[in-house]
């Protein structure tokens, strides 16, 4: 019988489980029932007391790595802990958040093991024996992966499992002690790769995608960015969407070419760039072509506005489409937020 072990991490705050977590203990719970195999929750934070609480009703083993040294995120310090966890929980099947602090030390740790991992899993099935999915080729082909080899470390995309919900209660934790190797990291803070305003947020409802158009000539012969900036981002802050772009806006930086200054190439969404999920997606002044629209594969409503009537999303690739000029819908939309705010 297989021995889950789910492994969770702590926010920045220190004192709550990442939403990532969270949803990985859903996906452990679920297989676990599933499969009538032993679940453990392994912890990696620095006050595991705090963090843990919310695990309470989980039901289910909790073990713990904890102190100062794992406040942060670092490699070494990171991987011994995960290993000292897989180990006390004899674990055979390991299942982690593919945050970036689990990313980085999870192949690592499954080789120390002897075993084998597997990344960007979207959803766990099977009854006898564990069956992972992911896709492939840019969210073209979907694989249903299953090994015998042991312990299989699977890492989950983020967003495809409720975060679990229980009531905060103080809980009992074995500690697990880990001998820390010669740290050579020092963890000084973070540097943001974006300044100023947070655009993309993973767990907005809505994707907000600019497009190239936003920078281009409009009818009367002018560009018009920092309107196109002002509309952009009163959209956002009036919605809390997230910010996605089409690859052509974001490379114009390159270009020396007038560019939206909060846009980076993380916000790129598509076939070399990301593949978000959110309820509903609204592109404005983007062609809709077939590179940029592979990214929009987990987008469940997709609406457009595009000046032009035979765009790729009017060829079926968006469920609505405005053939409209984007500034004044934009702007009527926006002044619509506002006056249902006020
Ligand atoms: C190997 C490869 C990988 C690629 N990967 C990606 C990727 O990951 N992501 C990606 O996005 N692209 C990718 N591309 C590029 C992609 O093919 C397109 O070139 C790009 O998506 C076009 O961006 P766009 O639609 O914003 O710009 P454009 O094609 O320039 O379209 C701008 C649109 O804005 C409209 N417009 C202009 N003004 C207005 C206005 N006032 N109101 C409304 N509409 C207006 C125009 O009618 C036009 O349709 C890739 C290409 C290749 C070859």
């Amino acid at each position: 019988m297989d021995n889950i072990l789910v492994l969770t991490h702590a926010d920045e705050s220190g004192s709550a489980l990442t939403r990532a977590s969270l949803e990985t203990v859903t996906a452990g719970k679920e297989l676990a029932a599933r499969l009538s195999a032993t679940l453990i929750i392994g912890v990696v934070t620095k006050d595991s007391a705090a963090a843990a609480s919310s695990l309470a009703s989980a039901g289910s083993h909790l073990l713990a790595v904890s102190g100062e040294a794992f406040a942060q995120a670092r490699y070494g310090s990171d991987a011994a802990a995960v290993e000292a966890l897989c180990r006390a929980a004899k674990a055979t099947i390991v299942l982690a958040p593919g945050t970036s602090r689990f990313a980085r030390v999870a192949a690592g740790v499954a080789h120390r093991l002897g075993g084998f991992i597997d990344t960007h899993i979207t959803a766990l099935g099977g009854k006898e024996t564990v069956e992972a999915t992911r896709w492939f080729y840019r969210q073209r082909v979907e694989a249903v992966i299953s090994r015998t080899v042991r312990p299989w470390f699977l890492l989950l995309d983020a967003g495809t499992y409720a975060a679990f919900a229980g009531a905060s209660q103080p809980v009992q934790i074995e500690q697990v002690t880990v001998e820390i190797p010669a740290l050579r990291t020092t963890v000084s803070g973070y540097r943001a790769p974006q300044q100023g305003q947070q655009t993309i947020r993973p767990d907005a409802k809505m994707l907000f995608v600019a497009g190239a158009g936003w920078t281009k000539k409009q009818p009367d012969g002018q560009v018009h960015v920092t309107e196109a900036g002002e509309l952009i981002l009163g959209f956002l802050r009036a919605t809390g969407a997230s910010l996605g772009s089409s690859k052509s806006l974001v490379d114009q930086g390159g270009e020396g070419e007038s560019v939206l200054p909060f846009l980076t190439h993380l916000n790129q969404i598509g076939q070399t760039g990301s593949t978000p999920r959110h309820q509903k997606g609204l592109s404005t002044c983007c062609h809709g072509e077939e590179p940029h629209v592979v990214g929009w594969r987990f987008i469940g409503e997709r609406r457009a506005i595009s000046l032009d009537p035979n765009c790729g999303w009017t060829r079926g690739k968006a469920d609505v489409v405005y053939v409209a000029d984007a500034f004044p819908v934009m702007a009527k939309v926006n002044a619509l937020l506002e006056a249902k705010k006020a």
